[in-house]
């Protein structure tokens, strides 16, 4: 059993969005029963207009949950219409922020070069990045995952130079699909990881890195038992939240 920190992490993207929406669902969190002394973290990641009440209400209740931003920008200040920079995250009394989402990478064009601005713009606030890496399934297929999560991997971690970062497994082709990865691709490629990290200077063992793509209630027992995995970064899931109270409680009987 290794002592890396678990993760259960809700990606509500652009759905749970509205103040009525979070105060519905956090009203559902304030019934968990969140263990205290296991080594697991619970972090919900809504959108930036809701961070900051999403923040106070946790600490209003005294809830053993952390926020996430789905996103950072890559500059300190100036003018980028629309952006949001980690500053005005960590004033949210933000923790984590997710980057290089693959929707993020897809959608806008976001490059591992931006997303290694992004992460040492983070940590001049303290603020975890969970970074999102993973292939699509033309990469798997014409077998040139391993090459690809090389390159996110230390083009993203460029100058960093500590491990104060998680990191999340999410082949591309699993988010949002209902199809999850097999064991022996979540397995081998967590494996991989580890080993990459190890080349460039950290140490594998000590980073938690967590699968993502289609975790659900269904197969999270069986997900979390994988070796290596340590824990989920969860979007369709964890909009209901009794779904992602029953995923939290699987990780949590894991350890
Ligand atoms: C995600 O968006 O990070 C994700 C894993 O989504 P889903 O769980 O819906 O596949």
């Amino acid at each position: 059993m290794s002592n890396r920190v678990n993760y259960c992490i809700a990606n509500f993207k652009m759905n749970i969005g509205t103040q009525s929406m979070l105060s519905e669902y956090f009203n559902e969190l304030t019934f968990w029963k969140i263990s205290d002394n296991k080594n697991i973290k619970i972090v919900v990641a809504p959108p930036f207009t809701i961070l900051r009440s999403a923040s106070k209400i946790l600490s209003n209740h005294q809830l053993k949950i952390e926020i996430a931003s789905q996103n950072v920008n890559d500059n300190n200040s100036g003018a980028f219409t629309g952006e949001v920079s980690a500053e005005m995250i960590k004033d949210c009394m933000v923790n984590y922020t997710i980057v290089g989402h693959s929707e993020r990478r897809t959608l806008y064009k976001e490059t591992n070069n931006q997303i290694n601005s992004k992460i040492l713009k983070l940590r001049n606030y303290d603020i975890i990045p969970i970074i999102c890496i993973g292939e699509t399934l033309e990469e798997r297929s014409s077998n040139k995952t391993d090459q690809i999560l090389i390159n996110q991997i230390t083009e993203g971690l460029k100058t960093i130079n500590d491990s104060n970062f998680v990191i999340a497994y999410e082949p591309v082709w699993a988010i949002g699909t209902g199809k999850t990865a097999t064991s022996d691709m979540i397995t081998d490629t967590h494996m991989l990881i580890r080993n990459i990290l190890n080349d460039i200077g950290f140490d594998g063992q000590k980073i938690s890195i967590l699968y993502g793509g289609s975790v659900n209630r269904n197969n999270a027992k069986q997900l979390i038992s994988l070796n290596d995995v340590d824990g989920f970064l969860i979007g369709g899931a964890s909009l209901d939240a009794n779904h992602f109270y029953d995923i939290y409680k699987f990780i949590e009987e894991s350890i």
